[in-house]
């Protein structure tokens, strides 16, 4: 089977097929082969790897990922795509191709199975109508993981990758840097996508740390004050943590704002992931002893 990156060839594929491209999975497949190198590159993948792919569509990056890794497996909700890839990938015995929706996929059975449990490699072009979901899940499901590479919408990588004092700055910046080290390895115009996507794109590495880089009492805990925080931007903290559904009275928050010397009119965007962790810390014990 020929490159697909090839704009020709996945055109020639799309006719063989009559495929018609459905705006609700968000299908916008790559059509460059230098990117797709780019991020085979970035991804650092060897022959040891068992590489989890979302959404590979009509299998342009699972033929270069099939190339580098041991194993991969590929989720798509598009029973279309499923005879498409069937064509595509029949020179590879090291694929897996599972017709399922991402966010239903049991990813740790995916690990045990296809890697006896050790952290896997995640790679995609993701469909951005739900990337927050995808990296949370991801995330927060605790499955081993090694690495996430990923094309997202441009804003949303400048979101991951930012910190306190940016416009950008949010929840999912603090909940990804808490659980990874995000770095945008490429940034990639609309005409390296057919159909072309209305957004400019970013290819975005996140490293999973083996221990979080801050200390909390308790994780959840931290997350929710992290969520009442932005819940209400244009509040201040205070506000924020006491109308916030967290069970905090204002003087908790006021105590703990002066125990750490920050203002008691401070903004929750002004606080840095370290700072989030020492608050949560401090109204969690605050919490447990009724104060
Ligand atoms: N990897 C291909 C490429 O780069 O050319 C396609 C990328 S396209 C942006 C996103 C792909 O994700 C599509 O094939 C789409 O059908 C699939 N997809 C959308 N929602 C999904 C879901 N919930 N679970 C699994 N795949 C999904």
């Amino acid at each position: 089977m020929a490159t697909l990156g090839i704009p020709a060839n996945t055109i020639a594929v799309l006719k063989k097929y009559n495929f018609n491209f459905q705006k609700k999975f968000g299908q916008n497949f790559l059509i460059d082969t230098g990117v797709l190198e780019t991020i085979i590159r970035e991804s650092a993948i060897t022959k040891d790897d068992c590489v989890l792919e979302i959404g590979p569509g009509i299998g342009t990056m699972t033929q270069y990922l099939a190339e580098s890794a041991r194993q991969v497996v590929a989720v798509e909700i598009d029973k279309n795509l499923i005879p498409i890839l069937k064509d595509t990938l029949s020179e590879y015995n090291n694929v897996e191709v599972i017709n399922d929706d991402i966010l239903k996929t049991d990813i740790r059975a995916i690990c045990d199975k296809y890697n006896d449990g050790r952290p896997i490699k995640v790679v995609a072009n993701l469909p951005y109508y739900i990337t927050t979901p995808i990296i949370m899940g991801l995330f927060e499901s605790h499955v081993p993981i090694d690495s996430i590479t990923i094309m997202v919408q441009k804003e949303v990588a400048d979101r991951m990758q930012c910190g306190p004092g940016s416009k950008d700055y949010g929840a999912l910046s603090l909940a990804v840097q808490y659980y990874a080290k995000p770095e945008i390895v490429a940034n990639v115009p609309p005409n390296c996508f057919m159909p072309r996507p209305n957004v400019g794109s970013a290819v975005i590495k996140l490293s999973r740390y083996e221990k979080a880089p801050v200390d909390t009492v308790d994780e959840k805990f931290m997350f929710s004050l992290i969520r009442a925080s932005f819940n209400q931007r244009r509040k201040t903290l205070s506000n924020g943590l006491t109308n916030g559904g967290i069970g905090m009275t204002r003087d908790m928050v006021t105590d703990a704002l002066e125990k750490m010397e920050l203002s008691p009119t401070i903004r929750g965007e002004a606080l840095s992931l370290e700072e989030f962790a020492k608050l949560s810390n401090i109204l969690y014990e605050m919490k447990k002893n009724g104060v």
